[in-house]
């Protein structure tokens, strides 16, 4: 499989179009924790991804989670990062892009994370995420006997901030501003802020179902689609085992050049 999606790249590379890599995150490029804090990037990913953008590639990290805590994990000058699934997106020559309905609920998060705090009790477990134009309540570490208090607060959340939505995914909510934007949305931006002469060829790598829309988008601009970690049905035309067989797949891409 790896093969392929190296023959793929090099393809692009034989033409002279330029190459723009992209990664989520968690369970992409750092295994899943029970605790979101918990998952670090390690130094040999970070020498990784900057062999990547020494051999001439763009890099960007696309990600369910904030742009500051993009910035503390990947310091790297060089990167592109996109937080909040691209609504807030910094490039390596230091652009500054945010979506303007994003934007402009900000406080409005922050009111919202303030109430999640103050109704949620401690003793539930569950975890809020701040990604500061969003938030993300994970239940999977709650007690099943605080589990209806639990559901009954998000109920109450709902009607007292109708205007923001809520997402229900597998083990969490995802509380989003009222912008109708996914994935597919944010590599749309991203490739629009690298300005380049030439459309560039897109791989993206993802590992769950918010990364779909990506995928979709990647396809059909004839880019190289990776899920990772999953054999369930997928549009991606590639899949990889692992976090590690991704890391692996990185450290071949960065030699492709020389
Ligand atoms: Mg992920």
């Amino acid at each position: 499989m790896q093969t392929e999606i190296l023959a793929a790249v090099q393809q692009a590379l034989s033409a002279s179009q330029e190459v723009f890599l992209v990664f989520d995150r968690d369970g992409t490029l750092v295994p899943i924790s029970p605790l979101p804090d918990a998952t670090s990037v390690s130094p040999l990913l970070l020498c990784g991804l900057a062999d990547l953008v020494s051999a001439g590639a763009h890099v960007a990290i696309l990600s369910a989670r904030g742009l500051t805590c993009l910035s503390r994990d990947f310091p790297s000058t060089s990167l592109m990062l996109a937080g909040n699934s691209g609504l807030e997106i910094i490039s390596a020559e230091k652009v500054y892009f945010c979506e303007a309905r994003a934007a402009a609920s900000r406080g409005l998060i922050s009111k919202a994370r303030e109430a999640l705090s103050g109704w949620l009790s401690p003793q539930y477990g569950a975890i809020l995420e701040d990604h500061e134009l969003s938030l993300c309540l994970h239940w999977h570490l709650v007690p099943m006997r605080f589990l209806p208090e639990v559901f009954a607060i998000v109920d109450r959340f709902r009607s007292a901030f109708g205007t923001l939505s809520v997402r229900t995914l597998p083990t969490s909510f995802e509380i989003w501003p009222p912008v109708v934007w996914d994935k597919g949305f944010g590599l749309e931006q991203m490739t629009a802020m690298l300005r380049l002469k030439r459309a560039p060829l897109v791989l993206y790598a993802g590992d769950a179902e918010p990364d779909e829309a990506a995928f979709a988008w990647v396809n059909a601009h004839r880019g190289v689609s990776i899920r990772v970690g999953s054999s369930r049905k997928t549009e991606a035309q590639f899949c990889l085992s692992s976090c590690g067989s991704l890391v692996d797949l990185i450290a071949a891409l960065s030699l492709l050049r020389s």
